[in-house]
């Protein structure tokens, strides 16, 4: 196939999306320069013109630029500048697999989950119940695996990709025929300004939808509202979804009204596509969860370790904590604008607190304004034996960080690992 040939682009950022995406072009026909300002990541693209697109003689199509790297905020990178310039388009891997996919003629559809927090949960459950129902698939993008890895549908088949904001930035002609808006809090915005530039990178999922295409919208935040009653007045056929309405929800791997704002919005999406409602009941039913959200990694002397490690924000942390009425709290770590600010609700909860990391003493702070029992201790490895000792008479050790990891570890799933570790040994 090389439905590509004669396009010529650069890719910016040799990461997880970066070196597919590369990949994926060079079969498709393109001729692909590639760069990452690290030199060790330019040595793994062997086998490709290693230049900066700047450098690049003659005509380029588009910078396909790596998610983490700015164009705008808080200052774009170089590169990306120049292309900026230059009007060269700068695009996501998502963008160029919709045009992968229709170039090759398929006309799979395309379905986008994006908001603040549930985006993983909900897009790995979307796919599961399409597994359940029998409907071709593939799932990927933010969640991995990379937009431009994932194979080549037939017409009946769905591709479920996971947004961020940063995506969302970067798409032009890519249609979903069902996205989901589900939340809305403060996250990132060093790199959308503020909260209204994050809301309109989020609402960027809808962009392009027709009467044939669903709008899925959460009502559960302001935010999301306001969107709510911009689609409206678009032509696209809106289904609100709410959390917070739900009485009574009991499923084991998707604990919490959160889950079961994420589950009806799977719900609403896989109606959208076709989904029978029996293999949509079957499918919540039977999904088995995903690492680091709320995932119950060790049981010992009664007592649970939860590992919550992907909640990367208080928003995030909140719904944690609000499945439990008495916890061990380990948090910590690099926190988001507004810190700890939300959580206050669920300081009655909570029978001591450890905390770790960057912002532990910040955490410590606020706990000690509110007179929450609490141990700055710094790291997981002391945090865990501790948490199990103080856990006797409530039985849940909660590790939902409300915060980011990079201070001590790679990323929120080696922060999970380190913990469930560590409560395992516990267990031994
Ligand atoms: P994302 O991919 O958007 O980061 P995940 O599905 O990975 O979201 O969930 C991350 C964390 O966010 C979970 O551990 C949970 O604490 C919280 N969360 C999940 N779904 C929601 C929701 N719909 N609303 C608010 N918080 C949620």
């Amino acid at each position: 196939m090389s439905i590509f040939s004669g396009k010529r682009y650069a890719v910016l950022g040799l990461g997880k999306a970066g070196l597919p995406a590369a990949l994926r072009l060079r079969e498709l026909g393109a001729e692909v320069f590639v760069w990452d300002d690290d030199a060790a990541s330019r040595e793994a693209a062997a086998g490709f013109s290693v230049t900066r697109p700047s450098k690049v003689r003659g005509r380029l199509d588009a910078v396909v630029l790596s998610p983490g790297i700015p164009h705008k905020l808080p200052k774009p990178h170089d590169e990306a500048k120049w292309a900026l310039g230059k009007g060269v388009p700068i695009l996501t891997d998502a963008e160029l697999l919709y045009q992968a996919v229709r170039g090759q003629g398929s006309r799979a559809r395309f379905a986008g989950i994006t908001g603040t927090n549930g985006k993983s949960t909900t897009t790995a459950l979307l796919a599961h119940i399409l597994d359940v129902a029998g409907v071709p698939n593939a799932a990927g993008a933010n969640l991995g695996p990379a937009a431009l890895s994932l194979p080549l549908l037939p017409d009946n088949g769905v591709y479920v990709l996971e947004m961020s904001s940063y995506m969302l930035e970067r798409i032009v002609t890519l249609r979903f025929d069902a996205a989901t808006m589900l939340n809305l809090s403060p996250d990132h915005l060093e790199r959308h300004g503020d909260m209204a530039g994050y809301a309109a990178a989020k609402r960027e999922i809808f962009a392009r939808q027709d009467s044939t295409c669903t709008a899925v919208i959460g009502i559960d935040d302001t935010e999301s509202r306001k969107m709510a009653a911009w689609l409206h007045d678009g032509p696209a056929q809106v289904v609100e979804i709410s959390g917070d309405d739900i009485q009574e929800w009991h499923v084991k791997a998707l604990p919490g009204r959160h889950n079961a704002q994420n589950a009806s919005a799977a719900t609403a999406m896989a109606r959208a596509l076709g989904v029978e409602w029996g293999a949509i009941a079957q499918g919540i039913a039977s999904f088995p969860g995903l690492a680091h959200r709320q995932q119950e990694v060790a049981l010992r002397d009664g007592v649970r370790f939860i590992n919550d490690s992907k909640a990367t924000n208080a928003d995030a942390a909140s719904r944690a904590m609000g499945c439990y009425m008495r916890f061990v709290w380990i948090a910590g770590g690099v926190a988001k604008s507004g810190g700890m600010d939300g959580l206050e609700p669920f300081f009655s909860r909570i029978e001591k607190a450890f905390l770790i990391g960057q912002d532990g003493e910040a955490f410590a702070h606020r706990l000690s304004e509110a007179g929450v029992a609490h141990e700055v201790v710094g790291t997981l490895e002391r945090a865990v034996p501790a948490a199990f000792a103080a856990a006797g008479d409530c039985g849940v050790v909660l590790f939902s960080p409300a915060a980011a990891s990079f201070d001590q570890f790679v990323n929120f799933e080696a922060r999970g690992e380190c913990f469930a570790a560590l409560a395992q040994g516990e267990a031994e």
